[in-house]
């Protein structure tokens, strides 16, 4: 694990420091870079996540505390597009962490039924360079009641900032108990 990472148990991004790759952002206009187009083949018109920098062999993490759910190379559904290969992560906050594009090579790495501490390293990029991160609701979207990848997800930079902040009461809240027992015990 790289030595710049945040500490283990608290929630992060999946490769740190956070570096969002080129039209890698939040609901970002994308088109397909085989024939430019969109909305065909599957192939979305906007961005359901966000991409994470990494050149090829970077550590990726648990962005949080949890256990691993759904691993698959990308290729067919209901992960088709995530290959080489994919990890997903149900974290302790309910939602469940995509993360794509990692190295097969790695595969064994983060079995299902694995549980990782956030900050545990579950995979490494691949050629791609970055890694596809989503945060979901559900695992998978309820497509047949017409739920997407866009009303089932959320942004992964918000669900952190939140995460982070709710980590850090803890703390306030834990270390203001700790001050008032020391001023008030006899
Ligand atoms: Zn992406």
């Amino acid at each position: 694990m790289s030595p710049a990472a945040p500490d283990l148990g608290r929630p992060q991004p999946p490769i740190s420091p956070l570096a969002i790759g080129s039209h890698g952002g939040w609901l970002e206009d994308r088109v397909n870079p085989a024939d430019g187009a969109c909305g065909v083949s599957g192939y979305p018109c906007r961005h359901p996540g966000v991409d994470v920098a990494g050149a090829a062999g970077t550590p990726v993490v648990a962005p949080e505390n949890g256990v691993v759910v759904a691993v698959a190379d990308g290729v067919s559904a209901p992960f088709g597009g995530y290959g080489p290969w994919l990890v997903v992560l149900q974290g302790d906050s309910g939602k469940f962490h995509l993360l794509g594009h990692l190295d097969p090579y790695d595969a064994g790495m983060a079995p299902v039924g694995a549980r990782f501490f956030a900050g545990q390293q579950v995979g490494t990029t691949s050629s791609a360079n970055h890694t596809h991160w989503e945060v979901r609701r559900s695992p998978v979207p309820d497509y047949a009641s017409g739920e997407d990848n866009f009303s089932n997800n959320v942004d992964p930079l918000s669900w952190l900032a939140l995460a982070q902040i709710g980590a850090g009461t803890i703390l306030v809240v834990g270390g203001s108990a700790l001050l008032l027992w020391l001023l008030y015990r006899k």
